[in-house]
């Protein structure tokens, strides 16, 4: 059982609307932290344990900071995630490049900010190795096929793009050493929003069992193992939060039964840091009562696309209505010319009216960021609440003017649309060849 609580009183976020145009995506410093705390104590038998938070889950500068205040890495897929890790000014130990169908630009900056690479495929090593040279340290992503199951967001492992085949992963390692790697990590990542935490364990079993395998037949050392990310948070009332004291105690009894020592373990969770400490700020715009009853927010699936894409429930607070019973039913949807654009379907709900202030839960992670600007809706606000009750807008609301920002309208000025009579008469074609339809 899960319980879905406010980060602050009423009355603060009520507050902070006034300061605060809503939607705005508002984020708990304390239990970021806290979070991100219990992962470390969980690992904190394992030397070296390094977590690099997955910044696609949240990828603001300021998460980033206070999270590597706290003694977590990054965990990087493209260039742009490379380049806010550097701005946060994370050292290059502390970022980890885990990317696939890799551009070279992107490889080079992962090695001029000294990043650990972790490679999605065989071919991958050759590439690295013309565009940015053979790191000393070179990582492989293992993806165990049919072996493992997966679950409903990852897919099944062998459906997936990700990494390398257990075969595959033995070649690599000695092309690795043949090209000069002289250090070695082993990555995989397997599960999405998982909350069995036997799967973890597991996950750490099959990672041991191919590091002692390499060990043995090839005389090959693995370094570091990154049990990738992955691990689930509790968005529905009835789901239990990971117990990530018995992943950390079941991975330490394999590691000691398996004589790992002294392999450094990693991880890179990213919902699980942030997820629960992310809520969506939003007020009812209308009530529209046809086949059904429908609360239509302020907010739309551009600020929060999970519910859309994935089904996913997210549980909502009507603030000031805490008391109430849940007497209406209602979809509770946005304003995009989608239908899919609803945060709950049938939600049994205290009335509601315009005005009412709703706040979606469990939207730190994968929400602002999976944002989008289809129907020209644009990106909200982001705000963090301190620890000290202060806040603090860490990303302003996208303007009109953010979003034409990419187009030239001075260009546009001078734009003469071409008609095919243009071309018909700028063409050098005989008049007897034109096509009949440009005469
Ligand atoms: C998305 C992703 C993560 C983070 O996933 P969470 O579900 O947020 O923990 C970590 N590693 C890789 C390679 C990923 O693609």
């Amino acid at each position: 059982m899960t319980t879905f609580a406010l980060p602050c009183t009423t009355e603060k976020l009520k507050a902070l609307c006034e300061q605060y145009p809503t939607p705005f995506h508002l984020y708990d410093e304390a239990g970021i932290r806290a979070s991100l705390q219990r992962l470390q104590n969980a690992f904190a038998w394992a030397p070296g344990f390094r977590e690099f938070f997955a910044v696609k889950a949240t990828p603001n500068p300021f998460i980033l900071k206070l999270l590597h205040a706290a003694g977590a890495g990054a965990d990087c897929s493209s260039l742009p995630e490379l380049l806010l890790a550097e701005r946060v000014g994370i050292p290059g130990d502390h970022i980890v490049f885990t990317s696939n169908d890799t551009p070279a630009e992107e490889f080079v900056e992962a090695r001029r900010l000294g990043a650990t690479v972790n490679l999605d495929d065989l071919r991958h090593l050759p590439f690295l190795e013309a565009s940015a040279g053979v790191p000393e340290l070179v990582s492989y992503r293992y993806n165990p096929g049919p072996a493992r199951t997966g679950n409903v967001i990852i897919g099944k492992p062998e459906e997936a793009k990700y990494g390398l085949t257990r075969p595959q992963l033995t070649e690599a390692y000695r092309l690795a050493r043949d090209a000069g790697a002289t250090r070695f990590g082993l990555h995989t990542m397997v599960a999405s929003n998982e909350l069995d935490p036997g799967y973890f364990i597991e996950t750490a079993r099959m990672l041991f069992e191919i590091v002692a395998e390499l060990r043995a037949d090839e005389g090959i050392d693995i370094e570091v193992a990154n049990i990738g990310g992955g691990m689930g948070i509790p968005y529905r009332p009835d789901q239990t939060a990971l117990d990530l004291d018995y992943i950390g105690e079941g991975v330490r009894a394999l590691y000691e039964s398996m004589d790992m020592a002294p392999l450094r373990l990693s991880a890179e969770m990213g919902r699980l840091i942030t997820g629960p400490h992310g809520y969506l700020v939003t007020r009812v715009r209308h009530i529209k009562e046809t086949y059904k009853r429908y609360a239509g927010l302020d907010a739309s699936m551009a600020n929060l696309m999970r519910p859309a894409i994935y089904g996913a429930y997210h549980h909502i607070t009507v603030v000031g209505k805490q008391e109430l019973p849940a007497t209406a039913t209602y979809d509770v949807t946005g304003s995009l010319c989608e239908n899919n654009d609803k945060f709950a379907i049938d939600r049994e709900l205290p009335e509601l009216a315009p005005g009412d202030l709703l706040v979606i839960h469990c939207a730190g992670a994968h929400g602002h960021s999976m944002g989008f600007n289809y129907n020209g809706k644009l990106r909200s606000a982001e705000v963090l609440l301190g620890a000290d009750g202060t806040s603090r807008l860490i990303r302003r609301a996208e303007t009109v003017d953010d979003h034409f920002a990419t187009i030239d309208f001075g260009e546009l000025a001078g734009f003469v649309p071409t008609t095919g009579a243009d071309a018909a008469a700028a063409s050098a074609m005989p008049e007897v060849d034109r096509p009949q339809s440009v005469r």
